[in-house]
Order: C-alpha cells, then sequence, then structure tokens
C-alpha cells in the first residue's frame, strides 16, 4: 500500500522531537493509499512509555479518536524515506 507522504520530517505530537528511527503514525485508509495524519505521529519512546501501558505498542485509540477506516501505522525512517513496518486496526 502507498504511503500519501510528501514531507519526511515527522515531529513527535507528545515530545516535539523530529522521529528519526521509528515511530508510530495514524493514517486514514483510502483505496490503496494510506493518507497519514502526521500531526498526530509520535515517536517509539513516548509510543511505548507515555501512550501505550509502560512497555507496549500503544493502540490506535490512544492516539487518536477511533473513527472508521483509521488504523496506526508503525513505521521506520531510513534515508527519508519512510517504510510501514506493521499497522494496526
Ligand atoms: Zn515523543
Amino acid at each position: 500500500m502507498y504511503l500519501n507522504l510528501a514531507q519526511h520530517l515527522l515531529n513527535c505530537s507528545v515530545c516535539s522531537q523530529e522521529i528519526t528511527d521509528v515511530g508510530y503514525l495514524p493514517a486514514t485508509v483510502n483505496e490503496n493509499e494510506y493518507e497519514p495524519h502526521p500531526q498526530n505521529a509520535v515517536c517509539d519512546v513516548c509510543g511505548f512509555n507515555k501512550i501505550g501501558m509502560v512497555g507496549c505498542a500503544p493502540e490506535l485509540t490512544d492516539i487518536v479518536d477511533n473513527k472508521p477506516q483509521k488504523t496506526l501505522l508503525y513505521i521506520r525512517i531510513e534515508d527519508d524515506e519512510i517504510s510501514v513496518i506493521s499497522e494496526k486496526e
């Protein structure tokens, strides 16, 4: 599935740090595309320690209101490329 994200800089919505390796990105699923919501991106550390239970990955509803067609992407940023490691609905 294609990730329709023009920007390659994501900042964590909790701690404001730039996400440089892995993080969480909510997205709307639209046909064969993910339409991401970068304003709700969360870094790995905050996802685990501030949003999810300590030591657990966050759920989509921890980050955004649960609306149909939304999914939570676990992403990796490498060389300005964002790849989707997994998704959780
Ligand atoms: Zn953070």
